[in-house]
């Protein structure tokens, strides 16, 4: 017997917490098979637990006063500030906030590309995360999808064509720091010749590194990701590699590309930069306890044994005859889809015939060789 309390009566104490834990139980056993999405599920915030008795808003943008103080906005700011060392640039040079997730972050970035560039036409690959189409679409903004090469990086001569015959527009390019489905990383020097090649001076380059805006910078040998390689604007996930029990990312770019949005919108009277209104005070604690746990040693050795673990899975995947692939620095592990009830019990996404996991720090080895050997068994069996 099931109580529905949206029928409109007030539940017995004893029956609210039974329903509730039943719910915790099943995301607990959820939990402990997941290898096919990109989060982190190691992590304990229980030191914030305190902030939830308040209503903490940190509405407005965290680099300017606000009359709300119950806000987090100086711990914000600390959390743009390592972010954008991350992502090599100065923090003086920076304007960036916590948002709700890649979303919101990758609107964020095409935003200001639209208002900084009005007539641009946006461009990019088939294998961009999807939000990217919708947000294109909810700008109205023109733009073309380029192909991608098989192993998910850009078609770069697909998109020298499409620029040479788009010239005489101004180029915002979305490039790709790790594809969702292949883990993919975008050339960005590669792209940044096409555009002089081509000579269109008016460009602007956003970089989606969801994922591996948190390996890259802790790696010896890291593909070029940052503000130095070129770009203009990039997002990172904070529930995904750091691991986070809400969503939420974080949103950078170069600070005079803001002004002049807050210029522009300032004539409503507000100084109003963020895409929310109200926005979320906790998720930025989150971010900075991480960081004040970790340090950058601490996240040297979260990541590299999480490529360790990818590593282990190619290896492991492959000594069973199944071709499994990643590219460098990656956690994703790209392999064939395996059978049905396979798939369902490890929660993948798939993608046509592909699908992956992704050895995020709390897939185990153990877990590994369970998920290979129930692949190995049911290629064998069909
Ligand atoms: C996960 C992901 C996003 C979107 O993140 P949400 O937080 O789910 O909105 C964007 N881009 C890439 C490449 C991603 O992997």
């Amino acid at each position: 017997m099931t109580t529905n309390a949206t029928a409109g009566t007030a539940l017995p104490e004893c029956e609210i917490q039974e329903r509730l834990n039943r719910l915790l139980c099943d995301i607990h056993a959820a939990t402990r098979q997941q290898v096919g999405y990109p989060v982190n599920q190691d992590f304990n915030y229980s030191a914030l637990l305190p902030f939830l008795d308040y209503s903490i808003n940190n509405v407005g943008d965290p680099f300017h006063p606000s009359n709300y103080w119950s806000n987090t906005h100086a711990f914000e700011r600390e959390v743009i500030a390592r972010f954008a060392s991350l992502m090599r640039i100065d923090p003086a040079d920076a304007w960036g906030y916590v948002t709700s997730g890649g979303t919101e972050g990758n609107m964020y970035g095409l935003y200001l590309a639209r208002e900084l560039f009005p007539n641009a036409m946006f461009y990019f690959s088939e294998e961009t995360h999807y939000s990217v189409l919708k947000n294109v679409r909810v700008l109205n903004a023109r733009h073309i999808m380029i192909r991608r090469q098989e192993n998910g990086e850009i078609d770069y001569d697909d998109l020298e064509a499409m620029i040479r015959v788009n010239r005489d527009l101004p180029a915002v390019i979305m490039a790709n720091v790790g594809t969702t489905m292949r883990g993919a990383i975008d050339n960005i020097p590669r792209i940044r010749d096409i555009l002089r090649d081509q000579a269109v001076t008016s460009h602007y380059i956003r970089a989606d590194a969801a994922l591996s805006g948190m390996i890259l910078p802790f790696v010896g040998d890291p593909q070029p990701y940052g503000f130095d390689a070129g770009i203009d604007s990039v997002s990172i996930s904070g529930h995904k590699m750091i691991g986070a029990p809400l969503p939420c990312g974080v949103v950078l770019t170069r600070r005079p590309y803001v002004e002049r949005v807050g210029r522009a919108i300032e004539y409503v009277g507000v100084e109003d930069t963020t895409l929310s209104g109200s926005r979320n005070a906790f998720t930025p604690l989150l971010l900075w306890h991480a960081f004040a746990r970790y340090g950058d040693a601490g996240f040297r050795k979260l990541v590299a044994g999480a490529l360790d673990t990818a590593e282990y899975a190619v290896g492991q995947f492959n000594e069973r005859g199944i071709p499994a692939w990643r590219h460098k620095n990656s956690v994703t592990v790209v392999f064939p889809r395996p059978a049905p009830e396979v798939f369902r019990k490890w929660q993948m996404a798939p993608e046509g015939d592909i699908t992956h996991i992704i050895t995020m720090p709390h897939v185990t080895r153990q877990m590994i060789d369970d998920l290979v050997n129930d692949c190995a068994a049911r290629e064998l069996s069909s």
